[in-house]
């Protein structure tokens, strides 16, 4: 516990909890928050904030706080969003509960209830705990909800279940100005990166939520060393809660041991063309606060046809 983890397997969370005396691993969670909080980066509020959950899996995933400095606040991801994108980037099919540092936001209950069966989600606080049991249901803290069900059929499916959003690329006219050239190469890296990088997003784009515009979209962060993180959009029933692509993909920056945002080599974003809502200009606000060097690429994707599990 001393090192703090983003992801710990569900064998040795099994061994932790077994070592401590503990009933189960869910009582082990409000242990982990405190040094969970060392992995957060809030350098505008100083306040860390870890959330520390359990998969249906077995496995345990840390979420923390990210705040960017020179960017509007509604940029910043909340610890509990970083949560939920750590279980997706792991394909975690469901949240069974979490621990938290401080009391969840509105904004993250209600991005909660894009989970299947939110309201049934084990909710404790670690700041106000008087033992390891006082989990509560979700519901208790947001009652008469609003989400998916009043939007969405009973088929489409929800945050963290299996997306295939059907979505391909549009080929791109060959730009002979290298300063508008989507498909050159990435900067100082040769073409293998830039098409790694590029079919990242893809994936990612055919991974997201995003049942209520239909406009899913995806990113990828490339590093310095050539390693890949991904990040789905992931929608909200109430719209503002909603967490960007670059957003996600930061977030998995971050838990994927990414170090520093000066080690984001190069980035790409895939959405649709001609959708109502677009990630473009706002990716390319955030990256040129972020880390000024990496150009945002951008490509585009036609779907198929409405999102289908897998
Ligand atoms: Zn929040």
């Amino acid at each position: 516990m001393d090192q703090p983890k983003f992801v710990i397997e569900a064998a040795e969370a099994e061994s932790m909890a077994k070592s401590l005396g503990l009933p189960s691993v869910q009582h082990l969670l409000p242990l982990l928050v405190r040094p969970a909080q060392r992995l957060a980066r809030p350098p505008i509020s100083n306040f860390p904030v870890a959330a520390v959950g359990l998969g249906s899996d077995g496995r345990v995933f840390v979420g923390v706080n990210l705040e960017f400095p020179g960017l509007p606040l509604h940029h910043s991801v909340h610890a509990e969003q970083s949560l939920v994108t750590n279980l997706s980037t792991h394909r975690c099919p469901s949240l069974i509960a979490f621990a938290v540092s401080a009391a969840p936001c509105g904004h993250c209950r209600q991005f909660f209830q894009e989970q299947r069966h939110a309201s049934s989600i084990q909710v404790l606080i670690a700041s106000d705990s008087g033992g390891e049991s006082d989990f509560k249901p979700l519901s208790e803290f947001l009652p008469h909800h609003f989400g998916p069900d009043d939007l969405l059929d009973d088929e489409t499916p929800l945050l963290l279940e299996p997306h295939n959003n059907g979505l391909t690329l549009t080929p791109t006219v060959p730009d002979s100005n290298p300063e508008t050239n989507l498909r050159s190469p990435t900067n100082g890296f040769p073409d293998k990166f830039s098409s790694d990088l590029e079919a990242a997003a893809l994936e990612a784009a055919n991974e997201s939520h995003a049942p209520y515009t239909h406009c899913p979209s995806g990113a990828a962060l490339m590093d310095c060393e050539g390693k890949l993180y991904k990040g789905s959009y992931a929608e909200s029933a109430a719209y503002n809660p909603s967490l960007g692509p670059i957003q996600a993909a930061l977030a998995a920056f971050v838990a994927g041991g990414g170090g520093g945002y000066e080690r984001i080599a190069a980035a790409a974003l895939v959405e649709t063309r001609d959708g109502q809502i677009k990630q473009e200009e706002s990716g390319k606000m955030m990256l040129k606060a972020i880390c000024p060097k990496c150009e945002l690429k951008v490509f585009h994707a036609t779907s198929s046809g409405s999102p289908k599990s897998v």
